[in-house]
């Protein structure tokens, strides 16, 4: 199909323009191919890996959660410059969806991630960029049986900041470098918040504010999305889709 109805689709699907983001994350279409896509490759991150991965077949439309541009201009050069010759020389075009793919309802990390470890979603929490990222929902559960669910989930174990009650009723999940949100996470009433990754002085803040902190991996709180939005497309447009895993453990 023309890369360009795809392209159409997945703005609209996304509400790609509706929704503010860090100038890095430059969603959407980042990189365009020739103009025809015959199959789709989802991953986390754009990297060599995942490019390399995409590149086995001309016609690959790549969807990643962490585009090509964070960190902002810099020279084409050494990794950089490989990169890019490897998506053009493929044939592969890139699509980056950064927070509209956190907060999405149906394909978004936080959403699905709550779904998953049998939270029912009360509402949004977590402001970024003036939109409510992550969910909350209210669990009655040992904070040692959710553990054990979250690492059966994400296929390692979490880090636990153990400063809120042992029994959780109150749990906000926000999928990736989340850290910074453990004061909005006290503020909104939770008692127990999941996110991927934080800071070393985040430790205190979930001390001094009496939080539960659950660091579940930056990658591996996010492969939730792009997941399910390859299913989708596949689903839509009957395009062969692939999911390459390339974790980085962080
Ligand atoms: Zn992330």
């Amino acid at each position: 199909m023309r890369l360009a109805t795809l392209v159409d689709y997945l703005d609209e699907y996304l509400r790609i323009p509706a929704i503010a983001d860090s100038a890095d994350a430059m969603n959407g279409l980042q990189i365009a191919n020739g103009g025809e896509v015959h199959r789709v490759a989802t991953a986390v991150d754009v990297c060599g890996a995942t490019i390399h991965g995409a590149a086995t077949r001309p016609g690959t439309l790549l969807i990643v959660h962490h585009g090509l541009f964070w960190g902002g201009p810099a020279p084409l050069i050494g990794p950089a410059r490989d990169r890019m010759a490897a998506l053009f020389a493929g044939d592969v075009a890139l699509y980056s969806a950064h927070l509209p793919l956190d907060l999405h309802p149906d394909v978004g990390n936080n959403a699905l991630l709550a779904r998953a470890l049998g939270l029912p979603v009360a509402g949004p929490f977590g402001e970024a960029h003036g939109h409510a990222i992550g969910v909350w929902g209210e669990l009655a559960i040992a904070r040692d049986v959710l553990a054990t669910r979250l690492a059966d989930l994400l296929g390692r174990p979490a880090t636990l900041l153990p400063f809120g009650p042992a029994q959780t009723a109150r749990v906000g999940i926000v999928s990736g470098a989340a850290g910074s949100m453990i004061a909005q996470a006290q503020r909104a009433g939770l008692d127990t918040f999941i996110t991927g990754e934080g800071s070393h002085h985040t430790f205190f803040d979930a001390e001094e504010l009496g939080v539960n902190v659950f660091y579940g991996g930056h990658y591996a709180t996010e492969t939730f999305g792009v997941r399910a939005l390859g299913a989708h497309l596949s689903a839509q447009f009957g395009l062969p889709t692939e999911f390459l895993d390339h974790p980085t453990g962080l």
